[in-house]
């Protein structure tokens, strides 16, 4: 097979196409602080200022050597633009919502969100990478899932006992966001995101049962899936074991899911329909272990069929580069171990 190119070879996996070797894209967040400090960047102004964004999804790939660009490094874009305050973050805090400003039963939202706050920060600077990278290099770029920006506007607790005692206005405010996420995730990708990461922790089952998983969340996903043109990925992190045979038929086409999920659980659940992304312990492994534990956990993965190497969940700040590099050389055969 001839030398596939970055893009190439990412996409083919989320086809479930014939590769020569797993990729291992720009995918969860990063904001890796010896990255910053290796060029001269810092937190917060990576999450506020359009060129030290490009410039550090530039270095994330130039650099440490993830095999395409991925923006941003923070959450909070939607929320924050629809008018829940933030929390700036520092050099290893990402920007977060700082408080829940929006009543359940009085939910009004800017219709020019996408005009507000950081998005267009965030808008120009995927089509600025875009015009940067070229068409052998994937673009990658995240929106936020139903559920966890409807917990970043009413809090996390409403948002839960809504479930069982405010089944209507929940189901409204649901619908709600789901047209924000739709919204979105069509400006990432007019804007020139070639793959788009859909991750929504509180849709873990951890957090919410199977059954309201059906009948709360598919259908947002459903239809946020059908609404977006290009490869979209969902990310759930934790235990999400209990909920893999209902992604089945979501029509995502991938899946990226936490260590605590069996590689090889998902393969035979889902192998036949969608990508595996993932799974490699982010604070076991990747924080604390060092590059034996790295390159063992990642050939495990690869040979239980994970079809694209990826942490997780977002790196923590911390994690030393020469884990991920390693992570990078097992996926590329060159570890040399
Ligand atoms: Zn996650």
């Amino acid at each position: 097979m001839k030398e596939l190119s970055y893009k190439e070879r990412f996409l083919r996996s989320l086809r479930l196409e014939s590769v020569d070797r797993v990729p291992m894209p720009a995918f969860c967040t990063h904001p890796l602080v010896e990255l910053m400090e290796q060029t001269a960047l810092s937190a917060p102004d990576i999450h506020y200022k359009r060129d030290d964004m490009v410039k550090f999804a530039l270095a994330a790939y130039e650099i440490l050597g993830l095999e395409g660009v991925r923006l941003p490094t923070d959450g909070a874009f939607e929320a924050e633009a629809i008018g829940c305050p933030i929390d700036i973050g520092a050099m290893d805090r990402n920007p977060s919502i700082a408080n829940h400003p929006f009543k359940l039963d009085d939910i009004r939202i800017p219709n020019d969100f996408l005009s507000k706050e950081r998005i267009p920060i965030y808008l120009e600077a995927v089509k600025t990478v875009k015009r940067q990278v070229g068409d052998d290099i994937p673009v990658t770029a995240h929106f936020q899932g139903p559920l966890t920006m409807a917990s970043q506007m009413i809090g996390a607790e409403t948002f839960l006992f809504g479930l069982t005692d405010k089944e209507k206005e929940i189901k409204a405010l649901l619908d709600i966001v789901t047209g924000i996420c739709i919204k979105m995730g069509n400006a990432l990708n007019e804007a020139g995101a070639d793959i788009l990461q859909l991750p929504d922790g509180m849709a873990t089952s951890e957090i919410i049962s199977p059954q309201m998983f059906e009948e709360f969340v598919q259908p947002c996903f459903q239809k946020i899936l059908r609404s977006i043109p290009c490869p979209v990925v969902l990310h759930i992190c934790g235990n999400t074991t209990p909920i893999l045979p209902l992604l089945k038929e979501m029509g995502a086409a991938g899946f990226s899911f936490d260590v605590k999920v069996s590689v090889s659980d998902a393969k035979k659940i889902l192998g036949a329909k969608m990508s595996l992304i993932g799974n490699i312990s982010t604070q076991e492994t990747l924080l604390h272990g060092n590059k034996d534990d790295v390159h063992r956990e990642c050939l495990a993965a690869i040979r239980s069929g994970i079809n694209v190497l990826a942490p997780s969940c977002g790196f923590a700040p911390h994690t030393p580069l020469e884990n991920i590099k390693e992570m990078i050389n097992t996926a590329k055969g060159t570890s040399g171990r």
